[in-house]
Formats: C-alpha cells, sequence, structure tokens
C-alpha cells in the first residue's frame, strides 16, 4: 500500500473552515445544497469533456446523483454519502481543489465574515455560498472517493480518497483501500456530528432537496430509502421482492469507506404472531419486511419545459434560488418559448432580479452577462455569448433557454458564429422590454415601484445605450415634474395645454425635484398652469439629448431662451404695444445694469418668463445650461 500523503491546508483555507464550523451553527442544512451543486457541476463537466473525449463518457452509462444514509448499528449517529458519476478528480486535484482556496470572492467573504457577527455571517452565506467546506457543519470527518476519467494520457485512473477530520489542521490523500469502487465521479462519506443525525431521515432529506436543488439540477438525484412493511404471510416469496420503483437508479448503491456494511445486506424478515385475535375468519399472519428502493426527488422534466398553467410562484420562486443560486426572490419573471426566427425551437425562462450587482453602477462597463444559461436539449452548454453578449443596460438579467434542434455537439464557437446566437440576443432584449412594460402597465403597484426603484436608471441606460430599443425603452422610463411625482413622455403629451408645442424641463443633477419645482426658471411657466419635467438623474438630461424631441414636439430648457408658451390670450398686437411700453419704462435699469454687468453676462433684456422672482441669469439658446457646464468644469479638472 503506497503511505497516505499529509497535506496542510493552505491557511485561508483553515480560517474558513473554522469560520464555518464556529458560526454557521443555524445554517448547518446549507451543506446538502453546495454538495448537489458540486455534484451537478462535475456532471456537467463530464459532458462537456466527453464532447471531445469519447473515453470519458460514451453516452450509455447515466450521469445522475444520490444520496444515502446509513445508519451506525447502535442506532447512534451514522454516515451520509452523496455520490455523482461526473468528471471525478485525480489525486493532485483532490488536493488543490479541497486544500486550497481558488475562489476570487473567497477572500473578501473571510474579510466580511471575520469582521462580523454570526447573524451576518449567515447572510454571507447566501452571497458567496461556501461550497464543500460546509460539508464540516454537520460532519466531524469527511471522506472523499474519487476518480477522474479515462483519457488517452490517464487509461488506468486510480481512484484516491481525501480525508479530514472537522478539528484537523491537515488532511491525507492516499489511494483508496477498495480499489476502484466508484467506477466513475466522486463518492463523498459524511460522518455525522451528533447533532446532525436528522440527517439520516429520509423525509429530511427529501425536504432538503426540494427546498433547495430540486431545480439545480438538470440530472436526477436519486435518495436511498428503506422501510418496514407488514403484509400477510401467504406470499412471502412475493413481499420479500424488491418494491418495483419506477425510477430504479442506475447505478449500484456503493460501500462506504471503512464501515461494516450490514445496510446492503438483504432483506430482513421478522415474524410475528397475533394470538389474541378472536374474530372469524381465523387471523392471518402477518410478516414485517424490510423494503427498500432508489426514488427520484426531482422532477424528470425541467420547469421551462413544463406547461405554464401547472407552475406555482413557489416552484418558479424556487428554480430561481437553486439554478441562479441567488437568494432572493425574483421581482418578475417571462416563461415562453418560439423559435426565434430561425427555425431553432426553444424555451426559455427569464428573470428579473430584486436587487441589481452591487457594485453594478460603480463598474457598469465590466459588466458582463453571465447569467445567460444555453442549454441544448436540456444539457449546459455556455453561459459566455461571446459577442453577443447582453448590451450593459441588460447585463444583469438571468435566463435559461434551452434548443430543441442544435446538434448536441454544438461546439462554443460555431454556436457564437450561429445566426441563433444574434437572434437570441435580440429575443431576449425584446422580452425584457415586455416584462418591463407588463409590470408597468400591470396593477401591482408594489411591483411597479420596486421595478422603478430597481431597475428606473437602467431602463434610462438602455435608452441611451442602445439606438435600436431607445424609442421603446424610454416609453418606459418615468421623470417628477412639478405637477406629479412621475410620468412618462406619452402620458405628458397627453396632459399638454391647447397651443403648447415643447416639452418643458429643468436639469440639475443630484438636486430632489421638490427643489428644482422652486426654482426661478419655471415660476411663470408654473404660474400659467404648465408641466415641467424636473430631471435629477446624470443620465436624465443625456437621454433627453439623444432623444431631441418625443412624437415630434421637442423639448425645451426652462433655462435656456427659446421658450415659447403658446398661450398667450393677449392680442399679439396689444402684447406687442405692451412690451414697447415696458421696454420703455425700464430702458433706464436696462441701460444701468449693462453698464454694471456687461462684462459678465452677455445681454440684459426684459424677460416675460418671471412671475414672482425679480431677476434670473439664463443660459443663451444654443449655449450650454449651467448644468452641464458644472459637468464640463468638473470632468476638466
Ligand atoms: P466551487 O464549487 O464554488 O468551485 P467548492 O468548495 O464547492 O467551490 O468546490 C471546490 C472545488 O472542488 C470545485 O471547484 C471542484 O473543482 C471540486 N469539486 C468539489 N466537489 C466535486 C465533485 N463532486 N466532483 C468533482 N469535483 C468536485
Ligand atoms: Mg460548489
Amino acid at each position: 500500500q503506497p503511505p497516505k500523503v499529509k497535506h496542510n491546508y493552505q491557511s485561508d483555507v483553515a480560517r474558513l473552515r473554522k469560520i464555518v464550523i464556529n458560526s454557521l451553527y443555524s445554517h448547518q442544512e446549507i451543506f446538502l445544497r453546495e454538495l448537489i451543486s458540486n455534484a451537478n457541476d462535475a456532471l456537467e463537466k463530464l459532458r462537456l469533456v466527453s464532447l471531445t473525449n469519447k473515453a470519458a463518457w460514451d453516452g450509455s452509462d447515466p450521469l445522475n446523483i444520490t444520496i444515502k444514509a446509513v445508519k451506525n448499528e447502535d442506532g447512534k449517529g451514522g454516515r451520509l454519502i452523496v455520490a455523482d458519476t461526473g468528471i471525478g478528480m485525480s489525486p493532485e486535484e483532490l488536493t488543490t481543489n479541497l486544500g486550497t482556496l481558488a475562489k476570487s470572492g473567497t477572500s473578501d467573504f473571510l474579510a466580511k465574515a471575520e469582521g462580523g457577527e454570526a447573524t451576518a455571517t449567515g447572510n454571507l452565506i447566501g452571497a458567496f455560498g461556501l461550497g464543500f467546506y460546509s460539508s464540516f457543519l454537520v460532519a466531524d470527518r469527511v471522506e472523499v472517493a474519487s476518480i477522474p476519467p479515462k483519457s488517452e494520457k490517464n487509461p488506468n485512473p486510480v481512484q484516491h480518497v481525501f480525508s479530514s477530520s472537522a478539528d484537523d489542521s491537515t488532511f491525507d490523500v492516499y489511494p483508496d483501500p477498495r480499489g476502484n469502487t466508484i467506477g466513475r465521479g466522486t463518492e463523498i462519506t459524511l460522518y455525522l456530528k451528533p447533532d446532525a443525525e436528522e440527517y439520516l431521515e429520509p423525509a429530511t432529506l427529501s425536504a432538503l432537496v426540494h427546498k433547495h436543488s430540486a431545480y439545480s439540477s438538470t440530472f436526477p438525484i436519486y435518495l436511498f430509502e428503506r422501510w418496514e412493511e407488514e403484509v400477510p404471510e401467504e406470499t412471502p416469496e412475493e413481499a420479500s421482492a424488491p418494491t418495483d420503483s419506477q425510477d430504479e437508479p442506475p447505478v449500484e448503491p456503493k460501500e462506504s469507506l471503512g464501515a461494516d456494511s450490514d445496510d446492503d445486506e438483504a432483506l430482513v424478515e421478522d415474524v410475528t404472531r397475533d394470538e389474541e385475535t378472536k374474530v372469524e375468519p381465523p387471523p392471518q399472519k402477518m410478516v414485517n419486511v424490510t423494503r427498500e428502493q432508489w426514488s427520484r426527488l426531482n422532477s424528470q422534466q425541467p420547469l421551462w419545459a413544463r406547461d405554464q398553467k401547472n407552475i406555482t410562484e413557489d416552484e418558479y420562486n424556487s428554480f430561481y434560488t437553486s439554478f441562479f443560486k441567488d437568494f432572493g426572490k425574483p421581482l418578475a419573471w417571462q416563461h415562453f418559448s418560439g423559435d426565434a426566427g430561425s427555425g431553432t425551437a426553444f424555451k426559455a425562462l427569464l428573470f428579473f432580479p430584486t436587487k441589481l450587482p452591487e457594485d453594478y453602477w460603480q463598474k457598469p462597463l465590466e459588466y458582463k452577462s453571465k447569467d445567460v444559461k444555453l442549454m441544448v436539449k436540456r444539457v449546459f452548454i455556455t453561459s459566455d455569448l461571446g459577442d453577443q453578449a447582453l448590451p450593459q443596460w441588460a447585463s444583469w438579467v438571468k435566463v435559461v433557454i434551452d434548443a430543441e434542434d442544435l446538434p448536441l455537439n454544438v461546439s462554443r464557437e460555431t454556436l457564437q458564429s450561429n445566426r441563433f446566437m444574434k437572434q437570441l440576443r435580440a429575443l431576449i432584449l425584446k422580452r425584457m422590454i415586455q416584462l418591463f412594460a407588463k409590470i408597468s402597465e400591470g396593477d401591482d403597484k408594489a411591483k411597479f415601484d420596486k421595478m422603478q426603484e430597481t431597475y428606473g436608471s437602467v431602463i434610462k441606460l438602455g435608452a441611451v445605450e442602445d439606438s435600436k430599443n431607445r424609442e421603446k425603452l424610454a416609453s418606459l422610463a418615468r421623470f417628477s415634474t412639478n405637477h406629479r411625482n412621475e410620468t412618462t413622455f406619452d402620458q405628458y403629451l397627453e396632459r399638454m395645454k391647447k397651443g403648447q408645442k415643447q416639452i418643458f424641463y429643468l436639469a440639475e443633477i443630484g438636486k430632489k425635484p421638490a427643489d428644482l419645482a422652486q426654482s426661478v426658471f419655471i415660476e411663470k411657466l408654473h404660474a400659467r398652469g404648465y408641466e415641467v419635467l424636473l430631471l435629477t438623474e446624470p443620465l436624465d438630461e443625456i437621454l433627453l439629448g439623444h432623444l431631441r424631441e418625443w412624437k415630434n414636439v421637442p423639448f425645451q430648457d426652462a433655462a435656456k431662451a427659446g421658450l415659447k408658451f403658446g398661450d398667450e390670450d393677449l392680442d399679439p398686437e396689444e402684447e406687442k404695444e405692451r412690451m414697447k411700453q415696458l421696454e420703455e419704462d425700464f430702458k433706464p435699469l436696462v441701460d444701468y445694469l449693462k453698464k454694471e454687468i456687461g462684462d459678465t453676462v452677455r445681454d440684459v433684456v426684459l424677460s416675460q418668463r418671471l412671475v414672482k422672482s425679480p431677476c434670473a441669469i439664463v443660459a443663451d439658446a444654443h449655449g450650454y445650461t449651467a448644468n452641464v457646464q458644472k459637468m464640463m468644469t468638473a470632468s476638466q479638472a
């Protein structure tokens, strides 16, 4: 026997394991979600590898995940075995993948978790996921037996074991003394802590899988179940035959490491007699038989392939959580199918998360859609859309799209040059806009408000960035006015006063709309009952600049010359006369002001726009507003 090789955990791992073990007690149950998620990843990897390496998997034997609880003979404690027939790990991979932290987010997690309290740490799990180390929440000792697939380089791989105790600072990696028992993949044996015995109960395990993982895996998840049943003695042979299961697991139950395995033993019979029964006909003799079967926990059909009429809101919510690993509820979703215009039939599910990524606005340019998961016939192919990546404004959307009639061995490269990808991108954007519109038109006010809060600026960004979809997105954008908290451009047009020929707006970034409403620039407009868009977000003015007009009505900055009221009730001749008179009356003042401040301003004129304020400084019709000037000065600095 080659000796066991002892390794020290990388220091980050040691720290992480400590946090896991000490402060996440109340989140014990997440270990199963993490192990299933890893098993699913491993199966997906194998499927991808097998496209180019037939020796890895020829497609004949099943890809699945199995869960089996084995109670100790003395009734105390036991072990839980989670296995997959996926990509497996070589001894080197066991050492690096499980003994070091390669994940980029983990040091962030460590810093936050070590600084915070246990409850805060609990919330962090959702954001980061703890992966394999969460095993130590429930296990004193963990053994991972694994074997990589056959390949040209490695035609005869050897099954190895990674083994570690919760309180060790080291782990061992060694050839499995049982030999190659797995065939392919990974088998994780958790020696459960005394306080984690509930995870030996099939009912608990089944409930947990349904709660966290039923939808995260497109591969079958099987649970081993064993129970006692009373049957009439007449048919002992039949009774002792194993129950037929519709979902016979395609793998043999595996023996677990180092333990005497009575658990796979044939059925146990136990005869009991009922001697006290006095009723006729004579009592039937009953026997207790042990039944066992593997039962499939997750649905055969992924959610997106099912008829939407039969899917509950809860099912969509838990699909979202487990499939996209986002632990908040989605804000909204679209479930649709079609043929992308290219004859490629597909089914798709599109979700809006409740929140944007935390740093979305800090580094918007670095956002690349990573959550558009492309499947072909239920097989995950890629989430890399290459040069068909979604634009910035849409990069946060979560989509799974399953194409029916692309060839399974389609490579990422050919996919990217495929027309389907282009159409897919356009289609996703269209559906996103539809969903925004649906929420805007729907009567769920709370949902609408949430959407505005989260995506209000995103919609404006889209209208600026995406010229193809500009009109549609701009029509969904909302703005405050001096009359109401929010309006669309169309609603504004509907309320325009008779004779009004411009859409008035006033912009100052960072101000509150209520403050802008008090501005001298809109005094007269307001007094005359005109509505003025009050723009306070950086994107607002940029958007108006791109649009220039809405349905042929030009935008007019209330702080610039060129305002036309359009409702002048005076006879134009009379008005002219009046202005002439006023100009004469005020000539001395105007001349005085020109002399005094002529260096500072371009001109001094008599205004029609003011009601209460004595004077205002306005920008030239073709010049920059004070606001834009401020931005320019800042950007030059
Ligand atoms: P993550 O899944 O985020 O990468 P984990 O801690 O869950 O982090 O797993 C660490 C690594 O260990 C995985 O990236 C993978 O390489 C390897 N691994 C874990 N479980 C399995 C498994 N069942 N089969 C193959 N590799 C696995
Ligand atoms: Mg993982």
